[in-house]
Protein backbone atom coordinates (compact mmCIF):
# COMPACT_ATOMS: atom_id res chain seq x y z
CA UNK A 1 0.00 0.00 0.00
CA UNK A 2 1.23 3.72 -0.94
CA UNK A 3 0.42 6.98 0.73
CA UNK A 4 -0.58 9.41 -0.90
CA UNK A 5 1.80 12.92 0.59
CA UNK A 6 0.95 16.33 -0.77
CA UNK A 7 4.35 18.19 -0.84
CA UNK A 8 4.27 21.81 -0.76
CA UNK A 9 7.69 23.85 -1.46
CA UNK A 10 6.67 26.79 -0.42
CA UNK A 11 8.98 29.36 -1.00
CA UNK A 12 12.50 30.54 -0.32
CA UNK A 13 14.84 27.91 1.56
CA UNK A 14 10.88 25.93 1.97
CA UNK A 15 12.54 24.57 -2.05
CA UNK A 16 15.76 23.39 -0.53
CA UNK A 17 14.87 21.37 2.35
CA UNK A 18 11.64 19.92 1.77
CA UNK A 19 13.11 18.44 -1.45
CA UNK A 20 16.33 16.97 0.49
CA UNK A 21 13.45 15.56 3.30
CA UNK A 22 11.97 13.79 -0.09
CA UNK A 23 15.12 12.27 -0.76
CA UNK A 24 15.66 10.63 2.99
CA UNK A 25 12.20 9.58 2.63
CA UNK A 26 12.19 7.68 -0.69
CA UNK A 27 15.20 5.81 0.46
CA UNK A 28 13.19 3.86 3.33
CA UNK A 29 11.14 1.18 2.79
CA UNK A 30 7.35 2.41 2.52
CA UNK A 31 5.53 3.11 -0.61
CA UNK A 32 4.77 6.78 -1.31
CA UNK A 33 2.99 8.62 -3.64
CA UNK A 34 4.81 12.05 -3.82
CA UNK A 35 1.90 14.66 -4.82
CA UNK A 36 3.25 18.33 -5.65
CA UNK A 37 1.09 21.45 -5.05
CA UNK A 38 1.67 24.96 -5.05
CA UNK A 39 1.70 27.58 -2.43
CA UNK A 40 3.13 30.69 -1.12
CA UNK A 41 4.32 33.99 -2.39
CA UNK A 42 5.23 33.19 -5.75
CA UNK A 43 2.15 31.33 -6.24
CA UNK A 44 0.41 34.29 -5.41
CA UNK A 45 2.25 36.58 -7.86
CA UNK A 46 1.15 34.10 -10.76
CA UNK A 47 -2.08 32.87 -9.59
CA UNK A 48 -3.29 35.52 -7.63
CA UNK A 49 -3.99 33.34 -4.79
CA UNK A 50 -1.52 32.51 -2.30
CA UNK A 51 -3.54 29.26 -1.15
CA UNK A 52 -5.05 27.77 -4.78
CA UNK A 53 -8.17 26.07 -4.11
CA UNK A 54 -6.81 23.07 -5.72
CA UNK A 55 -3.77 22.72 -3.42
CA UNK A 56 -6.42 22.81 -0.54
CA UNK A 57 -8.45 19.91 -2.20
CA UNK A 58 -5.27 17.76 -2.30
CA UNK A 59 -4.26 18.46 0.96
CA UNK A 60 -7.35 17.52 2.62
CA UNK A 61 -7.69 14.55 0.32
CA UNK A 62 -4.01 13.32 1.38
CA UNK A 63 -2.98 10.77 3.82
CA UNK A 64 -0.44 13.61 5.10
CA UNK A 65 1.14 16.70 3.97
CA UNK A 66 4.95 18.11 3.95
CA UNK A 67 5.20 21.79 4.13
CA UNK A 68 8.39 23.95 3.54
CA UNK A 69 7.76 27.32 4.49
CA UNK A 70 5.95 30.52 2.89
CA UNK A 71 7.10 34.10 3.08
CA UNK A 72 4.47 37.14 3.66
CA UNK A 73 1.59 34.88 2.69
CA UNK A 74 2.66 32.38 5.73
CA UNK A 75 -0.50 33.27 7.85
CA UNK A 76 -2.47 33.10 4.53
CA UNK A 77 -1.40 29.81 3.47
CA UNK A 78 -0.43 27.37 6.50
CA UNK A 79 -3.83 28.66 8.61
CA UNK A 80 -6.54 27.32 6.12
CA UNK A 81 -3.77 24.54 5.51
CA UNK A 82 -3.96 23.45 9.16
CA UNK A 83 -7.63 24.02 8.42
CA UNK A 84 -7.82 21.37 5.49
CA UNK A 85 -6.33 18.59 7.18
CA UNK A 86 -8.67 19.16 10.67
CA UNK A 87 -6.02 20.03 13.08
CA UNK A 88 -6.65 20.01 16.56
CA UNK A 89 -2.84 19.50 17.82
CA UNK A 90 -0.04 21.19 17.16
CA UNK A 91 3.34 18.72 18.50
CA UNK A 92 6.27 20.39 18.69
CA UNK A 93 9.99 18.71 19.98
CA UNK A 94 12.06 20.54 21.36
CA UNK A 95 15.56 18.11 21.94
CA UNK A 96 19.01 19.25 22.03
CA UNK A 97 21.58 17.01 19.97
CA UNK A 98 25.17 16.12 20.84
CA UNK A 99 27.59 18.31 18.60
CA UNK A 100 25.01 21.14 18.87
CA UNK A 101 25.88 24.03 20.63
CA UNK A 102 22.84 24.74 22.94
CA UNK A 103 21.82 26.93 25.86
CA UNK A 104 20.44 24.00 27.94
CA UNK A 105 22.34 20.94 26.12
CA UNK A 106 20.19 18.61 28.54
CA UNK A 107 16.45 19.57 27.04
CA UNK A 108 14.12 17.09 25.69
CA UNK A 109 10.95 18.41 25.57
CA UNK A 110 7.44 17.48 23.58
CA UNK A 111 4.68 20.50 23.81
CA UNK A 112 1.28 19.37 23.08
CA UNK A 113 -0.74 22.40 21.81
CA UNK A 114 -4.22 23.22 21.14
CA UNK A 115 -4.68 24.49 17.79
CA UNK A 116 -7.86 25.18 17.00
CA UNK A 117 -8.83 27.97 19.83
CA UNK A 118 -7.60 30.29 23.11
CA UNK A 119 -7.16 33.59 21.59
CA UNK A 120 -6.24 32.56 18.50
CA UNK A 121 -9.82 31.80 17.67
CA UNK A 122 -10.24 35.09 15.61
CA UNK A 123 -12.76 36.59 17.74
CA UNK A 124 -11.73 40.17 17.80
CA UNK A 125 -13.54 43.15 17.55
CA UNK A 126 -13.28 47.25 17.24
CA UNK A 127 -15.64 48.41 19.61
CA UNK A 128 -15.08 52.49 19.17
CA UNK A 129 -11.72 54.61 18.42
CA UNK A 130 -10.86 53.33 22.20
CA UNK A 131 -11.59 49.62 22.54
CA UNK A 132 -10.46 46.63 20.76
CA UNK A 133 -11.40 43.33 22.62
CA UNK A 134 -10.58 39.93 21.77
CA UNK A 135 -12.81 36.69 23.00
CA UNK A 136 -11.17 33.89 23.87
CA UNK A 137 -13.04 30.61 23.29
CA UNK A 138 -12.30 27.48 24.92
CA UNK A 139 -14.58 24.20 24.70
CA UNK A 140 -14.59 21.00 26.99
CA UNK A 141 -14.84 18.86 23.50
CA UNK A 142 -11.40 20.70 22.16
CA UNK A 143 -9.70 20.15 25.70
CA UNK A 144 -10.87 16.46 25.84
CA UNK A 145 -9.49 15.79 22.70
CA UNK A 146 -6.20 17.57 23.31
CA UNK A 147 -5.97 15.19 26.39
CA UNK A 148 -6.92 12.02 24.70
CA UNK A 149 -4.35 12.51 22.25
CA UNK A 150 -1.84 13.48 24.87
CA UNK A 151 -2.34 10.28 27.18
CA UNK A 152 -2.05 7.98 23.62
CA UNK A 153 1.10 9.55 23.23
CA UNK A 154 2.66 9.51 26.65
CA UNK A 155 1.03 5.48 26.23
CA UNK A 156 2.46 4.76 23.16
CA UNK A 157 5.69 5.84 24.60
CA UNK A 158 6.36 9.30 22.08
CA UNK A 159 7.60 11.34 24.98
CA UNK A 160 11.09 12.16 25.30
CA UNK A 161 11.48 9.43 28.07
CA UNK A 162 9.67 6.69 25.76
CA UNK A 163 8.53 5.71 28.70
CA UNK A 164 4.60 5.30 29.36
CA UNK A 165 4.67 5.65 33.27
CA UNK A 166 6.20 9.00 32.52
CA UNK A 167 2.59 10.88 32.00
CA UNK A 168 2.30 14.74 31.07
CA UNK A 169 2.80 18.14 32.63
CA UNK A 170 -0.27 20.53 32.03
CA UNK A 171 0.43 24.51 31.86
CA UNK A 172 -2.29 27.04 32.38
CA UNK A 173 -3.18 30.09 33.90
CA UNK A 174 -6.70 29.03 35.60
CA UNK A 175 -5.71 30.76 38.63
CA UNK A 176 -6.14 33.82 36.67
CA UNK A 177 -8.73 33.06 33.94
CA UNK A 178 -10.20 30.47 35.54
CA UNK A 179 -13.73 30.26 33.42
CA UNK A 180 -11.75 29.59 30.43
CA UNK A 181 -7.64 27.99 31.39
CA UNK A 182 -9.85 26.40 34.12
CA UNK A 183 -12.50 24.75 32.10
CA UNK A 184 -9.32 23.50 29.75
CA UNK A 185 -7.16 22.79 33.24
CA UNK A 186 -10.32 20.67 34.49
CA UNK A 187 -11.24 18.84 31.12
CA UNK A 188 -7.65 17.97 30.73
CA UNK A 189 -6.55 16.66 34.25
CA UNK A 190 -10.19 14.71 34.16
CA UNK A 191 -9.30 12.74 30.77
CA UNK A 192 -5.98 11.90 32.56
CA UNK A 193 -6.77 10.62 35.65
CA UNK A 194 -9.81 8.61 33.33
CA UNK A 195 -7.38 7.24 30.97
CA UNK A 196 -5.05 6.30 34.03
CA UNK A 197 -2.38 8.95 32.85
CA UNK A 198 -0.08 10.34 35.34
CA UNK A 199 -0.11 14.17 34.94
CA UNK A 200 0.85 17.65 36.92
CA UNK A 201 0.09 20.99 36.59
CA UNK A 202 2.27 24.10 36.08
CA UNK A 203 1.27 28.07 35.97
CA UNK A 204 2.58 29.10 32.90
CA UNK A 205 4.31 32.07 34.06
CA UNK A 206 6.17 30.07 36.86
CA UNK A 207 6.67 27.45 33.87
CA UNK A 208 8.36 29.63 32.02
CA UNK A 209 10.72 30.62 34.62
CA UNK A 210 11.33 26.93 35.35
CA UNK A 211 11.63 25.06 32.33
CA UNK A 212 14.88 27.27 31.29
CA UNK A 213 16.48 26.90 35.08
CA UNK A 214 15.94 22.99 34.45
CA UNK A 215 14.28 21.10 31.06
CA UNK A 216 15.19 18.11 32.72
CA UNK A 217 11.82 18.33 34.99
CA UNK A 218 10.05 17.99 31.92
CA UNK A 219 8.54 15.84 28.96
CA UNK A 220 5.22 15.81 27.19
CA UNK A 221 3.73 19.85 28.18
CA UNK A 222 0.02 20.13 27.73
CA UNK A 223 -0.89 23.65 26.27
CA UNK A 224 -4.09 26.47 25.64
CA UNK A 225 -2.91 27.44 22.10
CA UNK A 226 -1.22 30.93 22.81
CA UNK A 227 0.66 29.20 25.72
CA UNK A 228 1.98 26.87 23.51
CA UNK A 229 3.26 28.79 20.70
CA UNK A 230 5.00 30.83 22.74
CA UNK A 231 6.29 28.29 25.55
CA UNK A 232 7.38 26.36 22.42
CA UNK A 233 9.34 29.01 21.40
CA UNK A 234 11.01 29.45 24.05
CA UNK A 235 12.01 25.55 24.28
CA UNK A 236 13.13 26.06 21.19
CA UNK A 237 15.50 28.85 22.09
CA UNK A 238 17.12 26.30 24.38
CA UNK A 239 18.45 23.81 22.19
CA UNK A 240 19.81 26.28 19.47
CA UNK A 241 18.97 26.69 16.14
CA UNK A 242 15.96 27.01 14.15
CA UNK A 243 17.04 24.79 11.43
CA UNK A 244 16.43 21.81 13.77
CA UNK A 245 13.00 21.99 14.82
CA UNK A 246 10.16 20.24 13.47
CA UNK A 247 6.83 20.43 14.08
CA UNK A 248 3.10 18.24 13.24
CA UNK A 249 -0.21 19.62 12.88
CA UNK A 250 -2.32 16.54 13.82
CA UNK A 251 -5.99 15.85 12.98
CA UNK A 252 -8.27 13.20 12.91
CA UNK A 253 -7.45 11.32 9.77
CA UNK A 254 -5.02 13.78 8.30
CA UNK A 255 -2.01 15.60 9.50
CA UNK A 256 0.66 18.39 8.34
CA UNK A 257 4.24 18.50 9.14
CA UNK A 258 6.51 21.51 8.73
CA UNK A 259 9.61 22.61 9.59
CA UNK A 260 9.52 25.50 12.61
CA UNK A 261 11.73 28.00 10.75
CA UNK A 262 10.58 30.42 8.38
CA UNK A 263 11.78 30.68 4.47
CA UNK A 264 15.25 32.48 5.46
CA UNK A 265 15.31 35.09 2.61
CA UNK A 266 19.27 35.82 3.43
CA UNK A 267 20.26 32.74 2.57
CA UNK A 268 17.58 31.54 0.16
CA UNK A 269 18.85 29.86 -2.70
CA UNK A 270 22.19 29.60 -2.48
CA UNK A 271 22.19 25.40 -1.06
CA UNK A 272 23.75 26.17 2.43
CA UNK A 273 20.20 25.87 4.26
CA UNK A 274 19.96 23.16 7.12
CA UNK A 275 17.78 20.30 6.25
CA UNK A 276 17.74 18.78 9.29
CA UNK A 277 14.24 20.53 10.80
CA UNK A 278 12.51 19.57 7.12
CA UNK A 279 13.87 16.21 7.74
CA UNK A 280 12.96 15.24 11.24
CA UNK A 281 9.47 16.98 10.38
CA UNK A 282 9.37 13.95 7.68
CA UNK A 283 9.98 11.53 10.39
CA UNK A 284 7.08 12.75 12.22
CA UNK A 285 4.95 12.14 9.21
CA UNK A 286 6.52 8.61 8.55
CA UNK A 287 5.65 8.18 12.29
CA UNK A 288 2.45 8.96 11.78
CA UNK A 289 1.45 7.04 8.63
CA UNK A 290 2.56 4.17 11.03
CA UNK A 291 5.98 3.49 10.46
CA UNK A 292 7.22 3.98 13.69
CA UNK A 293 10.72 1.69 13.39
CA UNK A 294 11.52 4.09 9.85
CA UNK A 295 11.23 6.98 11.74
CA UNK A 296 13.41 5.86 14.67
CA UNK A 297 15.99 5.28 11.93
CA UNK A 298 15.64 8.69 10.20
CA UNK A 299 16.08 10.50 13.40
CA UNK A 300 19.14 8.12 14.71
CA UNK A 301 20.56 8.95 10.99
CA UNK A 302 20.12 12.67 11.55
CA UNK A 303 21.57 12.46 15.35
CA UNK A 304 24.67 10.89 13.98
CA UNK A 305 25.43 13.57 11.78
CA UNK A 306 24.86 16.09 13.61
CA UNK A 307 27.05 14.60 16.12
CA UNK A 308 29.67 13.72 13.52
CA UNK A 309 29.32 16.01 10.59
CA UNK A 310 29.06 17.47 8.07
CA UNK A 311 27.40 20.29 9.10
CA UNK A 312 25.48 23.42 7.21
CA UNK A 313 26.98 27.17 8.05
CA UNK A 314 24.15 27.73 10.83
CA UNK A 315 26.00 24.65 12.78
CA UNK A 316 29.44 26.41 12.02
CA UNK A 317 30.41 23.98 9.36
CA UNK A 318 30.53 24.92 5.57
CA UNK A 319 28.89 22.14 4.23
CA UNK A 320 25.71 22.47 1.47
CA UNK A 321 22.62 21.20 1.75
CA UNK A 322 22.93 17.98 -0.74
CA UNK A 323 25.91 17.28 1.65
CA UNK A 324 24.26 16.40 4.86
CA UNK A 325 21.01 15.14 2.70
CA UNK A 326 23.56 12.92 1.42
CA UNK A 327 25.33 12.07 4.98
CA UNK A 328 21.71 11.17 6.23
CA UNK A 329 20.72 8.81 3.18
CA UNK A 330 23.97 7.17 3.39
CA UNK A 331 23.69 6.35 6.94
CA UNK A 332 20.52 5.28 6.07
P1 LIG B 1 10.21 34.34 7.34
O1 LIG B 1 10.02 35.74 6.90
O2 LIG B 1 9.86 33.34 6.29
O3 LIG B 1 9.61 34.04 8.67
P2 LIG B 1 12.63 34.76 8.77
O4 LIG B 1 13.99 35.11 8.29
O5 LIG B 1 11.82 35.73 9.54
O6 LIG B 1 11.80 34.19 7.53
P3 LIG B 1 13.38 32.19 9.55
O7 LIG B 1 13.27 31.70 8.18
O8 LIG B 1 12.77 31.34 10.58
O9 LIG B 1 12.72 33.54 9.77
O10 LIG B 1 14.93 32.45 9.84
C1 LIG B 1 15.46 33.13 10.95
C2 LIG B 1 16.99 33.01 10.89
O11 LIG B 1 17.37 31.66 11.06
C3 LIG B 1 17.60 33.45 9.55
O12 LIG B 1 18.82 34.10 9.76
C4 LIG B 1 17.80 32.15 8.83
O13 LIG B 1 18.87 32.20 7.91
C5 LIG B 1 18.08 31.16 9.95
N1 LIG B 1 17.55 29.84 9.56
C6 LIG B 1 16.26 29.45 9.62
N2 LIG B 1 16.10 28.20 9.16
C7 LIG B 1 17.33 27.80 8.78
C8 LIG B 1 17.82 26.60 8.19
N3 LIG B 1 17.03 25.55 7.89
N4 LIG B 1 19.14 26.53 7.91
C9 LIG B 1 19.97 27.55 8.20
N5 LIG B 1 19.57 28.70 8.75
C10 LIG B 1 18.25 28.84 9.03
MG1 LIG C 1 9.86 34.96 10.64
Amino acid sequence: MSHEVVVIEGDGIGREVVPAAIEVLEALPVGFEFVEAEAGDATKESTGEALPAETYELAADADATLFGAAGETAADVILPLREAVDSFVNVRPAKAYPGVDALRPETDVVFLRENTEGVYSGHEDRLSDDLSTLTRVVTSSASRELAEYACEFVGDGRGPAGDSEEGFTVAHKANVMRETDGRFREEVLAVAEERGVDADEELMDAFATKLPLDPTQYGVIVCPNLAGDVLSDLAAGLVGGLGLLPSANVGHDNALFEPVHGTAPDIAGEGIANPTAAVLSAAMLVEYLGHVEEGRRVRDAVEGVLSDGPRTGDLGGDATTDEVTAAIVDRL
